[in-house]
């Protein structure tokens, strides 16, 4: 990139040259590169940004000082090439220059800068993103789920128009904007905007609709019913078609996206569509196994438990966890095992267990334990 030429260069004066002298200067600068006036010389709309830039800061006291002890890092937060056209109140895209040439040359020139705004075209609504909660066993078979919300839609009254009999809008005659002009030293500057009174139509109505009062849409109380599929998680979400925000000029509404927030259950646990079952066992069940009736999602079923479970085992029943329709997928369910060791006993108990004591109970892992305890001695 090339280097960024000197302010006063630039403009053609002197360091100490008056703000008259600046004036002027820029006014012959802005005449000759205006980039209406200079269709076939490329480089014309970059040495009228130029001359632009140059001037915004040497004919701002404040500017012009930071200028002089600093440079261009003074006025431009040190990053070169960089604000354009960007210093307060002489940005080119927020102002006509057309007025301010009409004096010199007695009118003719386009826009330069301005960009048509778009006022009209029609725009759909945003999204708007809502929390749902949901009850651990609704959210495994699926629900339906009846709700009331206020929805900001186009009026039926006026369709969206908000009133009748247009007519042409007598403040802006039709072109749904308004000029303003603004003196500065420079001369004035013509700011368009927005007509108020049509909000840039360029018609207005006769009659304002009653039920929207003109503003062609109206907030609607629904009863909206969705259905939750089997197998809907925290974080899935469902989308409502156009139960969003409004659209605008007759654009349609955003969409409504509900977000899951499932409870969770008090012995039912949810990993995926997987689901978790602690079983409480006594020593003798874990020891010499057993036949339990447990619950699952879909009615209880007896289970063998084998002879010599320990805590934290896991026995997988397969199919029995959650049907989910919302990703198409199937889970299985996992009984994991917890012994209880008792906390009393009767005299008999305790005299069965001294008995069972006497034999040798050592599994392989505790006689293993048992070497390494007398190596390490
Ligand atoms: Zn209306
Ligand atoms: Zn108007």
């Amino acid at each position: 990139m090339a280097e960024k030429r000197d302010y006063y260069e630039v403009l053609g004066v002197s360091k100490n040259a008056t703000d008259a002298e600046i004036k002027s200067a820029f006014r012959k600068k802005a005449k000759e590169f205006h980039p209406d006036l200079n269709k076939d010389n490329p480089d014309a709309a970059e040495k009228f940004k130029e001359a632009q830039e140059a001037y915004s800061v040497l004919s701002d006291e404040n500017k012009r000082k930071m200028y002089d002890q600093y440079g261009h890092a003074g006025v431009n937060g040190g990053a070169s090439g960089a604000g354009y056209g960007s210093y307060g109140g002489f940005d080119a895209s927020d102002f006509d220059f057309g007025d301010i040439f009409d004096s010199f040359f007695g009118g003719g020139f386009s826009n330069f800068g301005s960009s048509s705004r778009g006022r009209t075209r029609a725009a759909k609504g945003s999204d708007v993103l809502m929390r749902m909660d949901l009850d651990f066993e609704d959210a495994v078979y699926g629900t339906e789920k009846k709700f009331n919300l206020d929805v900001v839609e186009e009026c039926d009254e006026c369709h969206g128009k908000g009133g009748f009999d247009s007519e042409q809008c007598s403040t802006c005659h039709g072109s749904g904007t308004v000029t303003t002009k603004q003196q500065t030293i420079l001369g004035s500057f013509v700011s368009k905007t927005t007509c108020p009174d049509c909000g840039g139509a360029g018609r207005v109505y006769k009659r304002k609709c009653s039920e929207c009062h003109g503003k062609g849409q109206i907030k609607k109380n629904k009863n909206i019913t969705i259905n939750i599929p089997a197998g809907i998680n925290t974080g899935d979400r469902l989308r409502v078609s156009g139960k969003g925000n409004p659209g605008t000029n007759g654009g349609e509404n955003g969409d409504l996206y509900l977000e899951f927030v499932v409870k969770e259950h008090e012995y039912f646990t949810r990993d995926n569509d997987d689901i978790y079952l602690e079983v409480p066992l006594t020593i003798t069940e874990a020891i010499l196994g057993c036949k339990k009736e447990i619950p699952t999602l879909y009615g209880n079923v007896k289970l063998n438990i084998t002879p010599g479970t320990d805590s934290e085992d896991k026995q997988r029943i397969r199919g029995k966890g959650i049907d989910n329709k919302y990703h198409k997928h199937k889970g299985d369910m996992y009984v994991v095992f917890k012994v209880y060791t008792p906390k009393k006993l009767s005299r008999d108990q305790r005299n069965l267990i001294e008995k069972l004591n006497e034999t040798d109970l050592d599994t392989p892992e505790i006689k293993e334990f048992y070497h390494f305890v007398k190596e390490n001695d």
